[in-house]
Formats: C-alpha cells, sequence, structure tokens
C-alpha cells in the first residue's frame, strides 16, 4: 500500500512486519479482518542470525506462504547434545520418531525477505518504509503517529498489536517490562566443517560457556554465549586462531573446520512482560518476550503468539476486537505456553552456567539418564518437533 493513501482508521494495526507480524498479518487478511501492517523496512535486513524452527513453525508459516520448498531451509536430521570435560551426552534422531526432520534451520534474513515479499505481493494491507513514532490509547480507540517516505501521518485502530520486537514499549504506561541482564553475549559465525554435516546440530555445554552448531547450507552456524570480556577476546582472534578454539571444544565430536566467516556479538537478556495486554495493546513475539538463543525458542513462542492471535480474532466480532475481554482472553490462552518456555530457557541457562562441581556431576548423569531412556528421549525429541508446550 502506499503510505499517501493510507486509510484513516483501521481494525487492528499491526507495528512490524518481521516474521511474527507478518503471519499475524495474512493471517488476518485470510479471515477478512480490516487489519493494516506497518513496517519500516523495505529491504531484507543483513542479519547473520539462523533460526532454529520446529515443524508446526514450518506448518504455521507454510499455511501462508511464508515456508514452502524453501531452498533456504536445511533438515535437522540429528541433535547430539553434551557436556564438555564429562560422559554426559545425549543424541536425538529424527528417524527414532518416524520423521524427515527434527526442526529446519533458515537463514533469519530468508525469513524477514519472504515476509516482505508475501506482504509486497498485496495479500494483507502493508505500509512499508513506515515507522510508528508513537501510540496514543484512548478509550474506545488508539491514535498511531507515522513517519512515512511521504512524510508525516496519523491513523486510528480499535486494537494495536505490538510485534516490533520490543522497540515502543517504552511509552505505555500500563505494561510493565522487566529485564534480567545475562552478562553473556552471543557470538554469531559461519563455519564451514572438514567433512558433510549431514544435517546434525550440536549443542555443546563448554566450560566457558554453551555452543550450538545450526547446520545452514553447507555451513554450520554457530552460537557461541560467552561473558562480555570472553567475547570482546574471542572476536578479536584471527580466523586461524578461533578455528582452533572452536575445534578444541568439539574435539572427538566433529572432525575440524576448514574456514570461518565474519563474526558478530550480540548482548543477551531475557525481557518479559508483567501482561502481553495493556489499553487496546496486545503485544506478540519478541515484543512480548525476548529470550536467550541456547534453546532456539524465541522465534518458535512469537509464531505461537500470532498464531493464536490470529485465531481468536477471526472469531471475534468487529466491534470487540480491541475490548478488554477479548484481550483479557488471549492473554489467558498464551500464558501457560509463554511461562513454561520462558522458564526453560532461563533454567537452561542457570543449570549449565554454574560451575559447581557437583552440578557438572548432576548435569552429566541427566544427559545419560535422557540417552538410556528411550521414551524419555523421543518425548524430548516430539517436544522440539512439535514446539516445547
Ligand atoms: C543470536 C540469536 C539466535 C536466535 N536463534 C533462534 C532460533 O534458533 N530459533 C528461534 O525460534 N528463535 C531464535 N532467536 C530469536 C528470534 O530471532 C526472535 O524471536 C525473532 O526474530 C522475533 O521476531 P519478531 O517478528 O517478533 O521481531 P523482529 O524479528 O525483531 O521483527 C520486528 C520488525 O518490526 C519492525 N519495526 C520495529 N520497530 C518499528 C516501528 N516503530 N515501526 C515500524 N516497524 C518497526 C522491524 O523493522 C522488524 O521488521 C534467536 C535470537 C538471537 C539474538
Amino acid at each position: 500500500m502506499i503510505a499517501e493513501r493510507l486509510p484513516e482508521h483501521v481494525d487492528v494495526a499491526i507495528v512490524g512486519g518481521g516474521p511474527v507480524g507478518a503471519l499475524l498479518a495474512l493471517r488476518l487478511a485470510d479471515a477478512g479482518i480490516n487489519a493494516l501492517a506497518i513496517e519500516a523496512r523495505v529491504t531484507t535486513p543483513a542479519d547473520p542470525r539462523a533460526l532454529a524452527l520446529s515443524h508446526a513453525s514450518a506448518e504455521a508459516l507454510g499455511r501462508v506462504g511464508l515456508w514452502g520448498d524453501d531452498p533456504s531451509a536445511t533438515a535437522i536430521t540429528r541433535v547430539h547434545v553434551s557436556q564438555a570435560g564429562t560422559l554426559g551426552r545425549t543424541e536425538l534422531s529424527s528417524t527414532e520418531i518416524g520423521l524427515p526432520a527434527l526442526g529446519y534451520v533458515v537463514p533469519y534474513r530468508a525469513l524477514a525477505g519472504l515476509a516482505l515479499d508475501r506482504l509486497k505481493a498485496g495479500k494483507a494491507a502493508v505500509a512499508l518504509g513506515t515507522t510508528v513514532t508513537g501510540v496514543d490509547r484512548l478509550a474506545r480507540y488508539a491514535r498511531l503517529s507515522l513517519a512515512t517516505p511521504h512524510g508525516r501521518r496519523q491513523l486510528t485502530a480499535s486494537l494495536v498489536v505490538l510485534a516490533d520486537g520490543g522497540q515502543l514499549l517504552a511509552g505505555f504506561d500500563d505494561v510493565k517490562q522487566t529485564v534480567k541482564p545475562y552478562a553473556q553475549h552471543a557470538i554469531l559465525a559461519t563455519i564451514t566443517p572438514t567433512e558433510p554435516h549431514l544435517g546434525v546440530a550440536f549443542e555443546r555445554f563448554a566450560d566457558d560457556g554453551p555452543l550450538a552448531l545450526l547446520p545452514n547450507g553447507d555451513d554450520y552456524t554457530l552460537v557461541w554465549t560467552q561473558t562480555p570480556a570472553g567475547a570482546e577476546e574471542k572476536l578479536a582472534l584471527s580466523d586461524a586462531e578461533f578455528i582452533a578454539q572452536v575445534s578444541a571444544r568439539f574435539a572427538g565430536r566433529i572432525a575440524g573446520f576448514t574456514r570461518v566467516g565474519a563474526r558478530a556479538g550480540w548482548p543477551l537478556a531475557l525481557k518479559t512482560l508483567d501482561s502481553v495486554v495493556g489499553r487496546r495493546v496486545v503485544m506478540i513475539g519478541n515484543a512480548a518476550q525476548t529470550l536467550h538463543p541456547v534453546a532456539g525458542q524465541g522465534l518458535n513462542l512469537g509464531l505461537r503468539d500470532a498464531t493464536t492471535l490470529a485465531d481468536l480474532l477471526s472469531i471475534t466480532p468487529a466491534a470487540q476486537l480491541g475490548e478488554a475481554a477479548t484481550l483479557a482472553r488471549y492473554a489467558a490462552l498464551r500464558r501457560q505456553d509463554a511461562g513454561r518456555v520462558t522458564r526453560f530457557t532461563d533454567g537452561l541457562i542457570g543449570w549449565f552456567d554454574n560451575p559447581n562441581p557437583l552440578l557438572k556431576h548432576a548435569r552429566s548423569a541427566g544427559l545419560l539418564a535422557l540417552d538410556q531412556i528411550g521414551p524419555l528421549r523421543r518425548g524430548f525429541a516430539r517436544k522440539m518437533v512439535y514446539g516445547a508446550r
């Protein structure tokens, strides 16, 4: 949609056309709801993240054309989890639960690019290159201030959905965000294995922080959690030194690596809200909760936010879309899933980040037990496939 011709009022205004906002916008368009997505970007972002997505997420994206025979997606056939310096290890396999893949890895920029393309294709109403600069919420509607390529504009909406990653939250007096910094940074890098990865992902808990290797095309995307000082040191290493350090942590598990691409550091924090709804507003995706990437759950959870909200709004009369009762119903529907995944992810950091030698043995025993007890292991694998609900 050309911003010059923006409507004066919409039933639902979605701030942010990232993967989560785009899924919601396309689902609401299918349901015939008068919605508008407002996205600051016009082109695909340069973003080094690779996202591990569950089957359920791929299905939800596929329903609106955001997933298909996607050449940029790499299937995960096995996940190997181990703790350095102990015998603790387990392996989850797709064949064990009768599926072709445990999940998929897709570059963030490919998914965000596809989201932009689908929005540009005109299936859902969208204002691209348009930034929401403020939201005033009144009793019966909200007024949004926009910076468009054609100047400043305003429009009103019965309901505002924040899918902006949390950028606008500070302006909401009835929404309280809690930030728990982890004093950790994620180092992201593309790293090429000596031998084909065969779709095997690795999660390795080393003494100085966990490392994840996600199969991504012919390469791996490395996500290495470090203290801020550790991250600074690793980012400054030569390529050869960096490869040597990663190889040492995967000794005995992976033959080696031939090259590493550009490295980027990412500060990590847990951000949660007292409530994911406020007056005439709902927060979804990273605006509702920002998690540590260790378990690869953030986007999977955000896509379930969008799916649940789309299902609910599709059966809600237009006059009730922004009403407190509708929003309370949404918050109730999401509480359990979001709470569980947030606690699981945060707990994993506390559990594996503790240097106590007794805990190290307990962790090792836990991984071995998971490896030995078939039903437990298969149950865990199914949770990965269908979402950690
Ligand atoms: C290192 C790392 C690894 C990760 N790995 C995984 C993984 O393996 N699996 C997984 O499930 N999750 C993972 N995540 C989490 C995942 O990246 C996020 O959960 C996901 O990107 C959130 O999507 P979103 O659409 O809510 O927000 P975003 O992706 O942040 O999109 C927000 C959109 O809103 C737009 N916007 C912002 N402000 C405005 C405004 N004022 N006006 C208009 N538009 C605006 C932006 O341009 C953007 O397009 C990882 C995160 C990190 C940091």
